[in-house]
């Protein structure tokens, strides 16, 4: 999942960063309010995290500026004084969820989970393909109902595959899902990943579900449309 995060602060900025990242989300931070708005309308983000006191433009006209633009990625707002008049002001525009400051690191990461959950395909938040089930909400994933052992990366590539499984993702497409931008795009990582998670996917007896289409990328295989 790739997370855009908006926050002058830069210790907080920081703190958060090195927190979603363990927990398995690409981050790009800006930290201020001109480098945000022009992060938010025109990159491709899952979700995004705007503080709403920013120098320059702030996160409820950064909120604005991307709902004009297009862009329908959960937002969360983060916010130094809990108003009505904010709160009223942020959902008229578009937001999804509001967190009041100081909170608690747990609490973002559900809130996170909470609303992309939310946006979500399918219904249930369990999403399937052949025998393989994954839950983005608890992080599980079982093929044939056996339990697979992934770590926070492996989990973000598998998802991004499963979500869209009769789609070819070219390994830059793969790699803009699951890192942020300082992420050196010409290395082999893609192909790691991929390695890894057939090894671990097919332990299990059955289909090989990780496709590789020569030339272009990644998809799963083993589905109704194979
Ligand atoms: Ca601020």
């Amino acid at each position: 999942m790739r997370l855009l995060l908006v926050e002058d602060e830069p210790d907080l900025a920081e703190v958060v960063r090195r927190g979603l990242e363990e927990e398995g989300y690409a981050v790009d931070i800006s930290l201020d309010g001109e480098d945000g708005a022009w992060r938010a309308t025109t990159m491709d983000y899952d979700i995004a995290v705007l503080d709403i006191m920013l120098p320059g433009v702030n996160g409820l006209e950064i909120l604005r500026r991307m709902r004009e633009a297009g862009r329908h990625a959960p937002v969360l707002l983060l916010t130094a004084r809990d108003t009505v008049a904010d709160r009223v002001l942020g959902l008229d525009l578009g937001a999804d969820d509001y967190l009041v400051k100081p909170f608690a690191f747990s609490e973002l990461t559900a809130r996170l989970r909470a609303l992309l959950r939310r946006g979500a395909k399918g219904s249930g938040g369990t999403l399937r393909h052949n025998d393989l089930e994954m839950d983005p909400a608890r992080h599980v994933v079982t093929r044939a109902g056996r339990h697979v052992d992934l770590t926070a990366k492996e989990f973000q590539f598998l998802e991004v595959l499963i979500r869209e499984p009769e789609r070819v993702h070219t390994r830059t497409e793969l790699i803009e899902r699951v890192y942020d931008d300082e992420f050196d795009a010409m290395s082999n990582i893609v192909d790691v990943f991929v390695s890894r998670l057939r090894r671990k996917l097919n332990r299990c007896a059955g289909v090989k579900l990780l496709a590789t289409v020569r030339g272009v990328g990644y998809r799963l295989a083993g589905g109704d449309h194979a």
